[in-house]
């Protein structure tokens, strides 16, 4: 195979550049070239699922990106990690399966996106999808993605659905099915105990084809231009710059913060902030970087009554290795599951049509998410608005590749998205004052009993909301001028030159982002084959 010509480059090998160099190199046609900045998927933790918690900050495995101080959460710098290396994110996050909202996608179709409604995307999601419980008009069982369920009820999250019916909220054992609404267990993506990341899913089984290339340690560092049409990357690996051509397209699937950081690198972004950082504009298009939309947590910690929580497994030698013997015998308990087993989407402000806040709920708890567990029982009911108003940005701060790109999410900046905040926190200790969790819950840790008025909460969610790690939207599709992909996910006014992953998104969806953006993926490879065909 011809080196340095191929017919697609794409830049990313995460949630979506694994699933685009799967399908992308399926029909034998085209030559791809997949090029990631990280490194090989060998890190073992990656791939026991409980492993979140060591990838959380690694130096390699994560990019580890802070937020920029910024007054709305009282100037702190707030830790986002990101995958690095093959699978991406989808190597590193919480594994937990959740669409969002069908009315995102008819959302998403109302502002011009034709071919993204809720009908038009749910076939992607199927094809994606290998659930365990096996197929029906909701779910697939032939795809690559597994979904499965966590399959042991633990006494304090059934305590939490009955307490939740008290307040209203029904059960619900599919949040992927016909309605979000209720609580219940998640569903992981997991096969058989072993985390199944979009590398492990998508590209595993690609890797061999002869028309596929994969450089691990290739950091993009320019898109290549012939006047206004996209002919290759330029990228470092091993202290060397290479250039690879692309004849036909160059697909950016870098994520949320480092999709719009290689646009506006390449000369594409708004043309005088462009020039202030002596970068030769290419194609002056403003929306490039802005939108950002991420999910707020809410972390309300408790003290429990009994010994029952993955805290008190991990304390002890004898906790710890009871649970790896149970892991590696069964591949179950808390080693095959992550952090949070139990979720729950419900409505709390009056205006809202469908539910405007989702919990994750783990049987464990720890001063930062994914950091060493408290020395006592413990669990943490984490909650997030679902459509936050508040939107930020992600902008170069120099011409240098390896500089991170300056992110200010602006959280809390809406008045709705306060509102949202104070509601989701008394909604919660409505939750944990309800009589079926009277025997588990014995004290508030965090925010704590001092913290009372409307007042102390919002400062609460100043002084401690943190990323559920969800940032989307820096390159959003659609026909308005502030839009960076039209509805074929084709950069505005430069050819041979597309975008997939969650920065496309227009809105954030009502929920976590790891299945919209891999079915993203599976949509922009169709469209990019349907658009090849016809050349
Ligand atoms: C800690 C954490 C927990 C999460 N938990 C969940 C969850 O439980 N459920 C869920 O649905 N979602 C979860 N998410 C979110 C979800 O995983 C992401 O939204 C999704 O993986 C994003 O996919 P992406 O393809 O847009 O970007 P990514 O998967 O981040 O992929 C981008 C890839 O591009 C590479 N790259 C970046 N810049 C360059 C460059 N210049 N050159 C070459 N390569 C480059 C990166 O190294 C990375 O591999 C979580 C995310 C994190 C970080």
């Amino acid at each position: 195979m011809n080196q340095a010509t191929y017919d697609f480059i794409v830049v990313g090998a995460g949630s979506a550049g694994c699933v685009l160099a799967n399908r992308l190199t399926e029909n034998g046609k085209y030559r791809v070239l997949l090029l990631e900045a990280g490194p090989q998927d060998r890190y073992l933790w990656i791939h026991i699922p409980i492993g979140y918690g060591k990838t959380m900050f690694h130096k390699v495995y994560n990019w580890g990106f802070y937020t920029e101080p910024e007054a709305t959460t009282n100037h702190r710098k707030i830790y986002w990690p990101r995958g690095r290396g093959l699978g991406g994110s989808s190597s590193i996050n919480g594994l937990i399966f959740v669409r969002g909202q069908q009315q995102d996608y008819d959302h998403w179709e109302s502002l011009g996106n034709r071919g993204w409604g809720w009908k038009d995307v749910l076939p992607y999601f199927i094809r994606s999808e290998h659930n365990t419980r096996g197929a029906s008009a909701y779910h697939g069982a032939d795809g690559p993605l597994w979904c499965s369920d966590i399959g042991e009820p633990h006494e304090l999250m059934e305590a939490i659905i009955r307490g939740a019916n008290e307040l209203g909220v029904p059960r619900n054992d599919d949040f992927n099915g016909a309605t979000q609404e209720g609580v219940g267990y998640y569903q992981l993506f997991t096969r058989n105990g072993w985390r199944c990341s979009t590398a492990s899913a998508y590209l595993r089984p690609a890797v061999k084809r002869a028309n596929l290339r994969v450089e691990t340690d290739a950091l993009v560092t320019r898109v290549l231009f012939d006047g206004r049409r996209a002919v290759g990357v330029r990228y470092q690996q091993g202290g060397r710059s290479l250039e690879a051509r692309a004849a036909g397209e160059v697909i950016l699937a870098a994520g949320a913060i480092q999709s719009p950081q290689l646009l506006q690198l390449s000369g594409i972004g708004e043309g005088r902030f462009l020039a202030s950082m002596g970068v030769p504009v290419v194609r002056d298009l403003p929306g490039v970087g802005n939108n950002l939309s991420d999910h707020l947590q809410l972390r309300v910690m408790y003290k429990v009554a009994k010994p029952i929580t993955t805290n008190d497994d991990l304390r002890t030698l004898s906790g710890r290795a009871r649970i790896g013997l149970k892991w590696l015998l069964f591949r179950k308990g808390p080693l095959a599951m992550g952090i949070n087993q139990g979720g729950m989407f419900a409505r709390i402000l009056p205006e809202s049509a469908s539910p405007d806040i989702q919990f994750h709920f783990a049987t464990l708890s720890a001063d930062l998410a994914g950091a060493r567990p408290h020395p006592w029982s413990g669990c943490t009911f984490s909650v997030c608005q679902l459509r936050p108003e508040s939107r930020g940005t992600v902008m170069i701060r120099s011409r240098d590749a390896q500089e991170p790109p300056a992110i200010r999410p602006n959280y809390l900046s809406a008045e709705a998205d306060r509102r949202c905040a104070v509601e989701a926190l008394k909604f919660t200790r409505r939750l944990a004052a309800a009589q079926p969790l009277a025997p588990y819950l014995v004290q508030e840790y965090r925010p704590g009993a001092q913290v009372r008025t409307d007042e102390e909460l919002l400062e609460f969610a100043r002084q401690y909301g943190a990323t559920i790690f969800h940032p989307s939207g820096t390159c959003k599709m659609g026909s308005d001028p502030a839009a960076v992909v039209d509805q074929r996910l084709r950069v505005n006014g430069i050819a041979g030159l597309r975008v997939a992953d969650c920065s496309v998104m227009p809105t954030l969806v009502s929920g976590n982002t790891n299945a919209p953006v891999v079915m993203i993926a599976e949509k922009a490879s169709a469209l990019i084959l349907e658009d090849a065909a016809m050349q």
